[in-house]
């Protein structure tokens, strides 16, 4: 077993659907990482590297401010020129002087553990997992887990499996464990509350007896994961949502009407589909497309294993292009398009306005690495377009 199997950071799905944990061995692995979740891990090291700075800063007596922070991520390579440019240092400030100090009473905390590490062998055994930061109060009778999240989706802290997943861990670090009658406790989300805007903290409060009562179902849960040998497959859109087993999950192409829609497509002309049947796929429209992009991952990992995947093959495709954002660039863009240039432009904006002002804009357009993109072997039709269009 793969300790990332059954993991707090993926405990919203086997915990609804045991049966995923299984099922997914039979998806080949990953290969690589969208742009956004490369940009949510820098993010990550750079609050978690920014929060121990502030810590060590307070230890000797000194109070980072917005100054350090800006100069903290001038310098960091993990830093991107928008995090440089934007209000991302704001949110590095918010977020450490939220763990180092206690928002109603402007103590210190006892103690803040960043970036911690968190055995829960107790839940199933091998997992693991890592608290963004646990902080301990003064009175040492509240422990308060923060999570902290990086996308624009607004994750609530109720009954987060994660998070509370992550609590149990810190309390059995402590002397009373799960046994303590003290508390409650709070797990808390800190997050931009749009992604330019600053960090907002949201918590709730955990009771012991919660806690209690959620290991056993947790502990259930994983061990029917990980022992039955037809684990239950529920699905729902909390589960499926970032499921890699789409594409060879038939509970879930039962539960999203894509079992109605491929009998329709093998009749082509002969389609016979009630209105009530087609209401069923125009309602899961969303689902379908999700489980469309996860048939194409499916082949594509396949094939980048060296396996065989009937019809498709993996063929480079030059790389997207997308407007470079710098200040040269910009300050050539004001003087050959005038205040055209301030708004927000993409390649296929930029090429038009290219042509009504006779001017040549290629120094203004990058072009990404070439991709391996998925492809028919034969009968290239015009419907089956992978993703190499410009940014728009
Ligand atoms: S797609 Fe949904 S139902 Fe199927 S295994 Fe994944 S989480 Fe479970």
């Amino acid at each position: 077993m793969s300790h990332s199997e059954i993991s707090p950071s993926n405990a919203h799905r086997w915990m609804r659907c045991p049966g995923s944990v299984k099922l997914l061995r039979k998806v080949p692995p990953e290969t690589e990482s969208s742009e956004d979740a490369s940009l949510g891990t820098r993010k990550h090291a750079l609050m978690a590297q920014f929060a121990m700075l502030f810590q060590s800063a307070l230890s000797i007596c000194l109070h980072p401010t917005d100054v350090v922070a800006a100069d903290f991520i001038k310098s960091n390579p993990l830093a991107t020129d928008e995090m440089r440019d934007g209000i991302f240092g704001n949110q590095l400030v918010e977020y450490a002087e939220y763990l180092m100090h206690n928002p109603n009473d402007g103590k210190e905390p006892a103690r803040v553990d960043i970036e911690s590490f968190l055995d829960l062998s107790a839940v199933s055994p091998g997992m693991r997992g890592t608290a963004d930061a646990i902080i301990y109060r003064h009175s040492d009778t509240t422990i308060e887990i923060v999570d902290y999240k990086s996308g624009s989706l607004p994750v609530t802290p109720h009954a987060n499996e994660q998070l509370m997943l992550y609590m149990i861990g810190a309390l059995q670090m402590t002397s009373d464990g799960l046994c303590s009658r003290k508390g409650g406790h709070l797990i808390t989300i800190a997050q931009p509350s749009v992604e330019t805007g600053p960090m907002s903290f949201r918590s709730v409060t955990v009771s012991i007896d919660t806690l209690r009562s959620f290991m056993f179902n947790a502990k259930t849960k994983a061990a029917a994961a990980l022992n039955f040998k037809n684990p239950l497959r529920q699905p729902s859109n909390e589960a499926c949502r970032w499921c890699r087993a789409k594409a060879i999950c038939r509970e879930y192409h039962g539960w999203v009407g894509a079992d109605v829609l491929i009998d329709a497509c093998d009749k082509q002309g002969n389609v016979k589909m009630s209105d009530q049947l087609a209401k069923r796929v125009l309602d899961n429209r969303k689902s379908i497309t999700a489980l469309i992009k996860s048939c194409q991952d499916y082949a594509v990992g396949k094939l980048n294993d060296g396996d065989n995947f009937p019809g498709y093959q993996l063929v480079e495709k030059s790389g997207r292009r997308s407007v470079i954002k710098s200040d040269a660039v910009t300050h050539e863009l004001m003087f050959l398009l005038g205040p055209d240039a301030l708004e927000p432009t993409g390649v296929g904006k930029l090429t038009r306005l290219a042509r009504e002002h006779n001017v040549n804009l290629d120094f203004a357009i990058t072009r990404g690495d070439p991709k391996m993109m998925l492809e028919p072997i034969e009968d290239v039709s015009e419907d089956f377009k992978t993703e190499t269009g410009e940014t728009k």
